[in-house]
C-alpha cells in the first residue's frame, strides 16, 4: 500500500514546493496582484554565470505605458562587488531589483549578466543564479529546518545546520525544545523580524548563488540585532555580486559603489567618501540620518538613566 501512496506523497511535495516558492517570490516583490507576462524566448538558453558581472545599459521601464519609472539607468556592477542603491521612497529601487529577476521586461535598453541579455536566457536558470534576502521573509507552517532548506530540498541535515551557523541562528534553534523540528509560522512559533531575516540568510547560504539581492528591512530592528545582522550579511556578500536596496545609509558605508536614485534617474554615484565630499544629495541624506541617529541615541540614554 505504501508503494501506492509514495507517488502521491511525491506529488504533494512537488505541489507544496512549487506553491510555496511562488508565494515566497510573490510576497518578496509584492506581486500577488501582478500578471507576470514574461515568457522564455523559444530559443532561450541557460544563463551561464562565469563571474556574475551585472550591467544595466540605458534601461527604461514603466509598469504602465503612460508612466515611466526608470528613465535611462546605467549601472555597472563588477563581479564580486557590492552596489548599494539608495534614494527616496518611490524612486524605483525595488523596481531595479524586480528587473534583475526579470519579473518584467525592460521597455528600453538592456540588462546583462556576464554579457547575456536577460531576455535571451531561460528564467529558471536566471532565478537559480540569484539569491534574495527580502525585507520580510515569509515563513511556512512547517519546521524551522524545512524553512531553512526549502530552497534546496536535497540539502542534508549537516548542510542545514551549517547554514544556520553561518546565519548566526543556530544557537537560537538549539535553544528550542524541538530544535530544527520546531514548527514555525502562523500556526507555530512566531519569530521576530531579525530571526526571520536570519532564516532568509540561511536559505541563501544553502542556495549559494553567485548574485545576491538584499532588500533591506524598512521596519526598524533594534540596533544590536541590526548590527549583528549587518555583520552576517557582510559575510555572505563576500565573493558574490551583491546589490543592496538600502533604506538606512549606515548599512551602505562599506559598499564598493553607491548610487543615488531619484525619480528613476541615477543622480549621484561613488563611494561613501566620494559622495560625502561631493556635498550633494547623498551627503545631505547622510547628515539628516546622522542627526536622527543622534536624537535616537539621546532618547535611549534618557531611557536607560
Ligand atoms: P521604497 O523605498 O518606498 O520601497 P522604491 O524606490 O523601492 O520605494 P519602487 O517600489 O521601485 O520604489 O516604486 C517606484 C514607483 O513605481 C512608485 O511610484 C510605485 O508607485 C510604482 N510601482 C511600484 N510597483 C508597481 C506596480 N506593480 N504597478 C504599478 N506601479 C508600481
Amino acid at each position: 500500500l505504501s508503494q501506492l501512496f509514495r507517488p502521491l506523497d511525491m506529488l504533494g511535495w512537488v505541489y507544496r514546493t512549487i506553491r510555496q516558492g511562488v508565494i515566497d517570490m510573490a510576497a518578496m516583490f509584492d506581486l500577488i496582484d501582478t500578471d507576470t507576462e514574461v515568457r522564455d524566448a523559444p530559443d532561450a538558453t541557460d544563463l551561464k554565470v562565469a563571474k556574475g558581472h551585472v550591467r544595466f545599459d540605458n534601461v527604461h521601464f514603466g509598469y504602465d505605458a503612460d508612466r515611466e519609472i526608470l528613465k535611462g539607468i546605467d549601472l555597472d556592477v563588477p563581479a564580486g562587488s557590492t552596489l548599494a542603491v539608495v534614494g527616496p521612497s518611490g524612486a524605483g529601487k525595488s523596481t531595479l531589483a524586480r528587473l534583475i529577476f526579470r519579473f518584467y521586461d525592460v521597455t528600453g535598453g538592456r540588462i546583462t549578466i556576464d554579457g547575456q541579455d536577460l531576455r535571451d536566457v531561460r528564467q529558471e536558470s536566471l532565478r537559480a543564479a540569484i539569491g534574495i534576502v527580502p525585507q520580510d521573509t515569509v515563513l511556512f507552517n512547517d519546521t524551522i529546518g524545512y524553512n531553512i532548506a526549502y530552497g534546496r530540498a536535497d540539502a542534508s541535515p549537516d548542510e542545514v545546520a551549517a547554514a544556520a551557523r553561518g546565519a548566526a541562528i543556530a544557537g537560537f534553534i538549539q535553544s528550542l525544545p524541538q530544535g530544527f523540528d520546531t514548527r514555525v509560522g502562523e500556526r507555530g512559533l512566531k519569530l521576530s523580524g531579525g530571526e526571520k531575516q536570519r532564516v532568509a540568510i540561511a536559505r541563501t547560504l544553502l542556495k549559494d548563488p553567485p548574485i545576491l539581492i538584499l532588500d533591506e528591512a524598512t521596519s526598524a530592528l533594534d540596533s544590536r540585532t541590526e548590527a549583528d545582522i549587518q555583520a552576517t550579511l557582510e559575510a555572505i556578500e563576500r565573493g558574490r555580486t551583491t546589490i543592496v536596496i538600502a533604506h538606512r545609509l549606515s548599512t551602505v558605508v562599506h559598499a564598493d559603489r553607491i548610487v543615488v536614485l531619484e525619480s528613476g534617474r541615477v543622480v549621484e554615484s561613488g563611494t561613501h567618501g566620494e559622495l560625502l565630499a561631493a556635498k550633494g544629495v547623498y551627503a545631505e541624506m547622510w547628515n539628516r540620518q546622522a542627526a536622527e541617529r543622534e536624537e535616537e541615541d539621546g532618547d535611549d540614554a534618557l531611557v536607560t538613566k
